[in-house]
């Protein structure tokens, strides 16, 4: 399968997945100096084959590596940048959430002297699958809010727009190296004030990106929590002039509010749109996945929609990401019928 001989209504990861409990027994290892080099690529290529593997017999159309040679989402990326030094962690037990994690002063300029990772990642992910892949990337102003301007800069915008130069040159490296889907992920938090500056940003990280282009805005997840009010109103008519094809926003946890925004905002690109609910434990039904995707369809041609959950999976537990998966392709398949009228 190729990503231009897609079914309608492709069913996509948005990046993540639900981390193998192995895993955890791994991370505990090489915490403790008892993995070698060998041992954890060894480790981190079982899981990326873990990920393929779930994801592809639950069905979906699109995948990726799951992240698993990730931590934390965005928190294993501070290991490749230069110029920063590490707080202390401001909370350090009780509930899993945003004020538990690093922050870094910046000393120098933030640089990434080898990259980011992403071409090793796809480097072995095109070796073990033929689905099309997408490549997720952790976006510039979500990055950013882990790092204080320290010596080194006056704005906190010019924190951003160094790190949109590291995303692009490494977005172009994996393009170059063969990848045809890249997607850059912002939590709304961050701009929720400046849509325009993200809208700068995301073209910076893309100017010159060969690719399907991909944005995925959402709440955040981590421990369940969002980070700010849940509309994507305030971003359009900004969103409009961004370079992206396809973006992915999340609409199942908000009880499928704003479904009919597509027609709304005015909004010609390819919409991903999250119809599994990763905040709640419940299995959707593929009936009720269905409904999900009856709605918007009243917004978006179905030419242009594409399924996915709301956000990565790698906040819940294997099994029942496995299961939610299914749930989103079942239900893909049932309206698919429909519209070919084989129903
Ligand atoms: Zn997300």
């Amino acid at each position: 399968m190729a990503l231009d001989h897609l079914p309608l209504l492709p069913t996509a990861t948005i990046g993540s997945h639900s981390i193998p409990s192995w895993m955890y027994a791994v991370y505990d290892k090489m915490a403790g100096g008892e993995f070698g080099e060998v041992d954890a690529k060894e480790a981190y290529d079982d899981a990326v084959d873990t990920a393929l593997k779930d994801m592809e017999e639950a069905g979906l159309d699109i995948v990726s590596d799951g992240e698993m040679r990730r931590v934390g989402y965005i928190l294993s990326f501070y290991d490749h940048f230069a110029g920063l030094r590490k707080r202390d962690l401001p909370r350090k037990v009780g509930v899993l959430a945003y004020d538990g994690q690093h922050h870094f002063d910046a000393m120098e300029r933030v640089t990434a002297p080898n990259g980011l990772g992403l071409r090793e990642e796809f480097a072995y992910t095109k070796t073990r699958t033929t689905h099309p892949i997408k490549v997720p990337v952790p976006g510039p102003l979500t990055l950013a809010t882990h790092i204080e301007k320290g010596a080194a800069y006056g704005r906190r915008r010019d924190i951003s727009y160094d790190l949109c130069k590291i995303i692009n040159e490494e977005l172009r490296a994996v393009v170059e190296a063969g990848a045809e889907y890249v997607q850059v992920d912002e939590v709304f938090q961050v701009f929720s004030m400046r849509p325009e500056i993200l809208v700068d940003c995301y073209n910076r990280c893309v100017d010159g990106v060969k690719a399907k282009l991909g944005l995925h805005i959402c709440f955040g997840t981590l421990g369940g929590f969002g980070y700010s009010a849940r509309t994507y109103r305030p971003l359009f008519p900004a969103l409009n002039d961004c370079a992206a094809h396809n973006l992915a926003l999340e609409f199942a946890n908000r009880e499928m509010s704003e479904a009919g925004m597509w027609a709304e905002v005015k909004c010609d690109k390819e919409l991903t749109a999250g119809v599994i609910d990763l905040k709640s434990f419940a299995i959707e039904t593929p009936e009720q996945v269905a409904d999900r995707i009856r709605l918007l369809l009243k917004a978006v041609p179905a030419e242009k929609l594409f399924l996915s959950p709301d956000c990565g999976l790698a906040r819940i537990p294997r099994y029942l990401g496995k299961a939610k998966l299914k749930a989103l392709v079942e239900g893909a398949k049932i309206v698919r019928r429909e519209l070919s009228g084989a129903a």
